[in-house]
C-alpha cells in the first residue's frame, strides 16, 4: 500500500473562517509531510490553529486554499461520503473531552466505527471486548461513560479509535482533561500504538507531552514556526498496521437493525418526551381506527335495517315524478291496489293511509301513527302479531272497528294488562284491540317502528281519515330478479287507469343504495377528520425530531468523526421517527379498538375491520417516514466540525 511517498501531505494549506465581516486565518499556509509510522506532536498556544489543522488532517474539514493529499490522493476530489469512508478506515480520533455517547455502554461506544464499517455483530463485539481488555477495561465494558473516570473514558475513546485498525491516530489534547497519572497512562498507550507501526499525530500545548514524540511541530497564529526532532526514533515492532480487510460497502440491513437499536436507545433516554410525541400519533391512529369502526358499524346497521324491511318491495306513492310526495295527492285508490294484485310476480299488496291520531284507553291518551292497511301488509312488511290475530279480509270488507297495537303503544296504554280484547277510542269510535305486533325496533331513519297502530284500511278511510284515497301502496314481488319488469308493469297499469303519470314508484334496493352512499360519505368525512389529527400528530413528531437533532448535534458530530456517512445519519434519524410512529401506530390501533369496544357497550353499532386498522398503521408508519425525513436530512447535512464543536 505504501508508495514510498508521504502518508499525509499538506501544501500551502489555508483555512479561513468568516465571522461577520471579519476573516480569521486559523491556518495561514501550512506545508507539511508526514510519513507512515511517524510520531508527530503539534504544539502551540491556545488559538494557534492546532485543532483546525487536526480537523483538516482527519478529513473532518477541508482547506480553504491549498492541497491536502492522503497517500498521494487529493482529498478535494472526494465527496462527503468518500471523506466519511476515509475517516472511517484511515483515521482514529481521540478528543480532549473523550466525546463518548453518554447513552451507550463502553463496549457499544467502542463498536460504533465498526457498525459504520458494516462489520458483523459478532466480529464487532469480539473486537470491542479484546480492545477494552487490552486497555485494562475488560471489566468495565457494560459501564456508561458517566460511570467511568476521565482516564477510563479516554481509554474507551482510544479503543474506539482503534476499532477499525486505522493507520493514523489523531489525538487532540488527549491528556488535557486528565490528572498526571492517567495522562501518563494514555501517553504510554500512544507509545505502544506507535511501536506497532501506527502513525500518531498528537496535539498539545504542553511541552513535556510533546517531548514524547519523534518530531515536534510548533504552530503560532496559524503558521509553522518550527519543525524539530524530538526523542530518538523508536524501533517499530510490527512492520505494518491498518491492513484489516476493507469494510463492506453494503451492510445496509445491518445498518438498519443497528439504527432501530439506536433509535430505541435514544427514545428511552428521553422517555417523557417520547411519550408525549407518541401520544399525538396514538390519538391520531386511534381516531382513524375508531371512526372507521363506528362509521362502518352504522353503515352495516342501516343496511341490515333496510334489508329487514325487505329488498323485494316496490313502494308506490301518489304525486307526479320529481315532486316530493309530502303533500296529500288524491290519486291512488284502493281499487288501484286491487288491480296491482292481479299482476304477475306480485306476492302481496297493501294500500296504506296513515296519519297521527290519539288513542284513548280509560283516561289515558296516547298519540301515535294510525295506519290503515290490508292483510297483505303483514307479508309485505314481514311483520306478524306477537299475540292475538292479524287483520283479515273480512275486517276490510266489513269496515270492522278493530285495531292492532304496536309494542310501544301497547306498553303505554296497557302498562300492566293484556290489551287483547280491550276497547280503545279513536276519534270517539270504540275499536277492539285484536292483537299486538311483534317488536321491530328502530326504523332505518332512526324513529321507533313500534310506535304505530294498524286498522283495516276501509275503517281507517271511513271512520278516522274521512278520505277515499291512500297515501301509498306497498307491493311485494315474488321474484326479486324480475323487480324491474314488475315495476314497469305497475307503471303501465296505473298510467292506463289514471290517464296520467300522477304517481311514483321506488324500490327498496335503490333506497338501500342511496343509504349506503350516504353512509359512505359519512365514513369518509369521519375518516378525514381523523386523518387530520394523524397529520397533526406527524407534525408533532417532526417538531420533536427537529429539537432532538439540535440537541444531539454533538452526537451527530461524534458519529461522523467515527465514520458515519450522511446516509447513516439520515437512516438513523428517520428510523427514530419511524419507530416512534410505528409504536404509536400499534398503540393507536389498540386504543382505537378499545374506544370502539366502549362505544359498542353503549349500543353504538361497530364493525372491526382489519383493513382500516392496517391502513391506519401504515399511515402512521409513513407519517414517520415523511415527517422524519426533514429532521433527518438536517442532521445528515451537518458539517462534522461544526457538529463536534457544538455544546
Ligand atoms: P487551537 O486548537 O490551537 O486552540 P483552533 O484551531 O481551535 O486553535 O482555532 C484557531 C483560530 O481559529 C482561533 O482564533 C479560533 O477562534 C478560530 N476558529 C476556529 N474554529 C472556528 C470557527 N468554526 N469559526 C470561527 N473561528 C474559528
Ligand atoms: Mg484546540
Amino acid at each position: 500500500m505504501s508508495t514510498g511517498g508521504p502518508l499525509l501531505e499538506l501544501a500551502g494549506v489555508v483555512r479561513t473562517f468568516r465571522n461577520g465581516d471579519n476573516e480569521i486565518h486559523a491556518l495561514a499556509g501550512i506545508s507539511l509531510a508526514v510519513a507512515e509510522g511517524e510520531y508527530v506532536a503539534i504544539i502551540g498556544q491556545s488559538g494557534s490553529g492546532k485543532s483546525t489543522l487536526m480537523n483538516i488532517l482527519g478529513c473532518l474539514d477541508r482547506p480553504t486554499e491549498g492541497r491536502y493529499a492522503v497517500r498521494g490522493v487529493d482529498v478535494a476530489e472526494f465527496d462527503a461520503d468518500e471523506l466519511a469512508e476515509l475517516r472511517r478506515d484511515t483515521f482514529g480520533f481521540v478528543f480532549q473531552r473523550y466525546n463518548l455517547l453518554s447513552g451507550a455502554s463502553a463496549a457499544e461506544n467502542v463498536e460504533i466505527p465498526a457498525v459504520y464499517a458494516g462489520r458483523s455483530r459478532r466480529e464487532r463485539v469480539a473486537r470491542a471486548h479484546d480492545l477494552l481488555h487490552r486497555l485494562g477495561l475488560g471489566d468495565r465494558a457494560d459501564h456508561r461513560p458517566g460511570q467511568l473516570s476521565g482516564g477510563q473514558q479516554q481509554r474507551v475513546s482510544i479503543a474506539r479509535a482503534l476499532m477499525n485498525d486505522p493507520a493514523v491516530i489523531l489525538a487532540d489534547e488527549p491528556t488535557g482533561a486528565l490528572d498526571t497519572a492517567s495522562g501518563r497512562d494514555v501517553l504510554d498507550l500512544l507509545d505502544e500504538l506507535h511501536r506497532e507501526g501506527r502513525t500518531i499525530l498528537l496535539i498539545t500545548h504542553d511541552a513535556t507531552v510533546a517531548a514524547r514524540a519523534e518530531r515536534i511541530i510548533h504552530l503560532s497564529d496559524g503558521r509553522m514556526v518550527a519543525d524539530e526532532p524530538g526523542r530518538i526514533r523508536t524501533a517499530v515492532t510490527a512492520d505494518r498496521v491498518g491492513h484489516r480487510r476493507p469494510a463492506s460497502r453494503l451492510g445496509l440491513v445491518a445498518g438498519f437493525s443497528e439504527a432501530v437499536k439506536m433509535a430505541f436507545r435514544s427514545l428511552r433516554t428521553n422517555l417523557f418526551r417520547t411519550a408525549l410525541t407518541l401520544l399525538g400519533v396514538v390519538i391520531g391512529v386511534a381516531a382513524v381506527v375508531a371512526m372507521l369502526a363506528i362509521g362502518g358499524g352504522s353503515k352495516q346497521d342501516v343496511m341490515t335495517r333496510i334489508q329487514k324491511m325487505g329488498t323485494n318491495l316496490l313502494l308506490v306513492r301518489p304525486g307526479a315524478p320529481g315532486i316530493r310526495a309530502s303533500g296529500d295527492y288524491a290519486s291512488l285508490l284502493p281499487a288501484d291496489a286491487e288491480a296491482i294484485a292481479r299482476l304477475d310476480n306480485v306476492a302481496a299488496v297493501s294500500p296504506e293511509r296513515q296519519g297521527g291520531n290519539t288513542i284513548r284507553f280509560g283516561n289515558v291518551d296516547y298519540r301515535t301513527m294510525i295506519v290503515g292497511i290490508w292483510p297483505g301488509y303483514a307479508k309485505a312488511r314481514d311483520w306478524e302479531v306477537a299475540e292475538g290475530t292479524f287483520i283479515i279480509d273480512d275486517d276490510v270488507k266489513g269496515y270492522a272497528p278493530v285495531v292492532i297495537l304496536g309494542r310501544t303503544v301497547a306498553r303505554n296504554l296497557f302498562p300492566d294488562q293484556d290489551p287483547v280484547g280491550s276497547y280503545v277510542l279513536i276519534k270517539s269510535v270504540p275499536f277492539e284491540v285484536i292483537g299486538v305486533l311483534a317488536g321491530k325496533g328502530a326504523t332505518p331513519f332512526g324513529s321507533d317502528a313500534d310506535d304505530v297502530a294498524l286498522v283495516p284500511l276501509s275503517t281507517a278511510l271511513n271512520r278516522i281519515f274521512g278520505r277515499t284515497y291512500v297515501n301509498g301502496i306497498t307491493v311485494q314481488v315474488t321474484d326479486a330478479a324480475l323487480m324491474d319488469q314488475t315495476q314497469q308493469a305497475i307503471e303501465t297499469l296505473l298510467r292506463d287507469r289514471h290517464g296520467t303519470e300522477d304517481f311514483q314508484i321506488r324500490n327498496t334496493s335503490s333506497i338501500l343504495e342511496t343509504a349506503i352512499a350516504a353512509q359512505n360519505t359519512l365514513t369518509i368525512l369521519l375518516g378525514s377528520v381523523a386523518l387530520i389529527s394523524l397529520l397533526v400528530g406527524g407534525i408533532g413528531v417532526m417538531n420533536i425530531m427537529l429539537v432532538s437533532v439540535t440537541e444531539r448535534t454533538r452526537e451527530i458530530g461524534i458519529r461522523m468523526a467515527t465514520g458515519a456517512r450522511m446516509q447513516n445519519i439520515l437512516l438513523q434519524f428517520n428510523t427514530e421517527a419511524v419507530v416512534v410512529c410505528g409504536i404509536g401506530g400499534m398503540m393507536g390501533v389498540a386504543l382505537g379498538f378499545a374506544v370502539a369496544a366502549v362505544a359498542a357497550m353503549f349500543g353504538i353499532p361497530v364493525v372491526y375491520g382489519a383493513i382500516p386498522s392496517l391502513l391506519a398503521f401504515a399511515c402512521a408508519f409513513f407519517t414517520g417516514l415523511v415527517f422524519g425525513f426533514l429532521p433527518a436530512r438536517k442532521a445528515a447535512r451537518l458539517d462534522p466540525v461544526v457538529a463536534l464543536a457544538s455544546e
